[in-house]
């Protein structure tokens, strides 16, 4: 099979850049405080799930990206910032610091091919295991497997809602796995580790973030280790008629300092390439 080859590049105002391939698929490189860059790496064509703040979601599942898709993300990654670094003083002296599986599609739905991506990047470049983190929606069977099995990497669950019926509107296919299943294999696999699961948390007004939202979250006995990442909506959600936008910045302080009152380390992610539809939810092959 042919290598994927990179169809068009596009480059956000705030020099977050995606690299679009002719196959179908895209990735991002993110550049970060102190000369860091996160790549942001596709593991589907669409994806399955379905969630409803997503936009790759409405592509419906096409297909899983092989292992020398998951790789070749990578290598054009590292070529292509290879060469822009000269040109740009943002990127300048800056290399691939870390890899999120939070492009297109569900990695634990490609459990098989994400793995050996990762095992690859690792044996052929050194890339450190503990530089990447596989983010998954949830998928209770394949997160058990991944913490029995120990594999060194992160791991990072979209839980957006620490209340069931909310949850289930917010991610219709994960309803087979109950939040207290979720939360406990979360709590397993931090107890296994010194850095804890990532818990990541969409803030969308009048939804996730009620008074209700953050005392059902607060209730939760998560181990201690356990990290939070606020991740404000990017766009707007429309449930019944209802639209919703992004909860607002006084909002997600509020949030987060009740959080790490509780002793958690919690912290707010700012969207980066939503001008070129990079930002978190927003990969697909185009906007309706
Ligand atoms: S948020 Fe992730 S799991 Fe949900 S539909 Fe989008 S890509 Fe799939």
């Amino acid at each position: 099979m042919s290598s994927p080859t990179i169809e068009s590049i596009e480059t956000s105002k705030d020099n977050t850049i995606k690299l679009m391939f002719k196959e179908g698929f895209h990735c991002v490189l993110i550049p970060l405080k102190n000369n860091k860059t996160t790549l942001c790496i596709s593991s589907q064509v669409g994806c399955a799930m379905g969630c409803e703040f997503c936009l790759t979601a409405k592509m419906g599942f096409i297909r899983n990206l092989t292992q020398g898709e998951i790789v070749a993300q990578f290598e054009e990654s590292f070529n292509y910032l290879k060469e822009y670094s000269k040109q740009n003083q943002i990127y300048a002296h800056q290399h691939i610091t870390s890899i999120v599986f939070m492009g297109m599609g569900e990695p634990f739905n490609n459990y098989t091919n994400v793995i050996s991506s990762i095992k690859f990047l690792n044996s052929k470049y050194s890339y450190p295991y503990k530089k990447i983190t596989i983010s998954t929606s949830g998928i209770l069977p394949k997160m058990k497997e991944y913490v029995n099995t120990n594999f060194p990497s992160h791991l990072a669950i979209s839980f957006h809602s620490a209340i069931q019926e909310k949850r289930d509107i917010l991610m219709p296919y994960l309803k087979p796995f109950p939040i207290t299943d979720l939360v406990e294999v979360c709590n397993e696999y931090s107890r296994q580790r010194k850095a804890g699961m990532m818990i990541e948390y969409i803030m969308i007004e009048h939804f996730t973030d009620l008074e209700e939202d953050l005392n059902a979250l607060l209730q939760i006995d998560f181990e201690q280790n356990i990290n939070f990442n606020l991740i404000p909506l990017n766009g707007s959600m429309k449930i019944n008629d209802i639209t919703y936008y992004a909860s607002s910045m006084k909002r997600c302080e509020e949030f987060k300092q009740a959080l790490r009152d509780k002793g958690y380390k919690c912290f707010i992610r700012f969207n980066m390439g939503e001008d070129i539809e990079a930002a978190c939810g927003m990969l697909s092959e185009g906007r309706e």
